[in-house]
């Protein structure tokens, strides 16, 4: 099978899915690949272990494409309450009271219905599927991973594991953190792995759904509840959640091993106090954190996008929301280039979306860069630096809550004072 495109999107996941949907709503004539299959959504199973926290910037582009009500219409959690505290025990915290120490942000105070919503990463896939299907344009591809990548002056070849050739002007790899495209297309990455995983643990409580995602900080790592769905008419009075625990990988891998009982004990000896009473365990996964960024976004008839351009420290949940900013911007910059007539890889384009998002991701890579150094250790005078943080995060309610309703996605722009401070916020040279 040989078949001609506009553009090839490999990847299939939230981001490429996005995409396509995007550029299919625009004319462009899409094929969106996938080696996964299509599973159906089942409204009695056990939740995805993976879930985010999908911001109101991220839910405005959904609902643009047509996504959000069926995301809506299958399982989402809104959060209406944000809490970050520090949990290390520490002489020095006998220097500030404890309520000085905790932040906490509510969609009240930021004059919002909600600060985000958890959805599970499957949910939020499925939904962009049917979008995509949906689109006369976009041809999507399933259960078929990328072989090898062949340009020349005038297009991109791609085959897949069946031998079939797929050609397009570009191709955009949205194939996540170990990008196949990426490296076909000869476009290095810079990669430092942190210390600590993330284990995911899906958990029944006992209650109603809470409507607050929070974080304890430990000098080991972060300790954190999200909410989810309630648990349905069979398991009444009870509600699903997600809880993440940052560590050693040692003391990840041994948690894992646990039978229910034991994996139980340690959760209750060692999460927050303000966690709901837990009555069953479903499923734990672990993660790697690795902070990598693509040396380029873009390479001749290449660009990518979302993970398979950067990842960055989950802690604050930022992964898919700055990944749907690329997909945002890549989609408007060729959409200009169409209307102008232009070729889709002509570098005009692709410098400008690599000029717009590599400082936005990189500004945040540095910023969770700087929350992982100053929680992941009980040194005396960090732990007074960060305290006081809060404590003055606490008392500058306006400049608080101006900076989280634009890292919640609530706002487009930051006020311009603060926008010209972030501007001079240092890059991290090799990133
Ligand atoms: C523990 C943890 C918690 C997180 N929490 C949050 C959060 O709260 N909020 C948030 O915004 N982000 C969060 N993230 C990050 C988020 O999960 C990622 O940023 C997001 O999944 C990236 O989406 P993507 O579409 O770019 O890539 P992926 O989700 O990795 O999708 C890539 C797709 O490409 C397909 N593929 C791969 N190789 C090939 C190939 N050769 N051929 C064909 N298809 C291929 C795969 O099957 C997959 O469907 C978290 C991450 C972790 C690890």
């Amino acid at each position: 099978m040989n078949q001609a495109f506009d553009i090839i999107i490999v990847g299939a996941g939230m981001v490429g899915a996005a995409l396509a949907t995007g550029l299919g709503q625009q004319g462009i004539r899409v094929a969106l690949i996938d080696k996964a299959e299509p599973s159906a959504f089942d409204a009695s199973s056990a939740p995805d272990i993976r879930v985010s926290a999908l911001s109101a910037g991220s839910e405005r582009y959904l609902d643009s494409l047509g996504a959000w009500h069926s995301i809506l219409a299958m399982r989402a959690t809104p959060y209406r309450r944000l809490a970050v505290w520090d949990e290390t025990p520490n002489p020095l915290s006998r220097l500030l009271p404890p309520s000085l120490t905790e932040v906490e942000f509510s969609a009240e105070q930021l004059g919002a219905r909600h600060l985000g919503h958890i959805v599970e990463n499957s949910i939020t896939q499925q939904a962009l599927w049917q979008t995509a299907e949906a689109e006369p344009e976009v041809t999507l591809i399933t259960g078929r991973s990328v072989q090898d990548l062949a340009q020349d002056q005038r297009l991109a070849r791609v085959t897949l594991d069946d031998g079939s050739q797929l050609e397009a002007q570009l191709v955009i790899g949205a194939d996540g953190a170990m990008s196949r495209v990426r490296d076909l297309a000869g476009i290095g990455v810079t990669r430092d792995q942190y210390d600590q995983q993330a284990m995911v643990i899906s958990v029944r409580y006992r209650g109603g759904v809470e409507d607050i995602t929070w974080q304890g900080f430990y000098p080991s790592g972060p300790r954190a509840f999200l909410p989810l769905h309630s648990a349905g008419e069979q398991l009444p009075g009870e509600c699903w959640g997600s809880l993440v625990w940052y560590d050693h990988p040692a003391r990840l891998a041994q948690l894992k091993a646990m039978d229910e009982p034991a994996l139980m004990a340690e959760i209750q000896k060692h999460f927050p106090a303000r966690l709901p009473e837990l009555t069953h365990i479903d499923a734990r996964a672990s993660f790697p954190i690795a902070r990598q960024h693509a040396r380029h976004y873009y390479l001749n008839r290449v660009v990518l996008a979302g993970d398979a351009a950067h990842t960055i420290n989950p802690l604050a949940g930022q992964g898919v929301n700055l990944g749907f900013q690329d997909a945002q911007c890549l989609q408007g910059l060729l959409k200009e280039a169409r209307r102008g007539g232009d070729d889709l890889a002509c570098e005009r384009w692709l410098a400008l979306y690599e000029q717009q998002r590599r400082p936005a991701n990189q500004r945040m890579m540095l910023a969770m860069d700087l929350f992982y150094h100053l929680f992941s250790n009980a040194i005396p005078p960090v732990h007074l630096v960060r305290n006081l943080g809060l404590g003055a995060a606490r008392a500058l309610p306006f400049a608080r809550n101006r900076v989280a309703r634009y890292a919640m996605g609530l706002d487009d722009k930051l006020p311009a004072p603060l926008q010209q401070m972030v501007n001079r916020l240092p890059g991290l040279g090799s990133l």
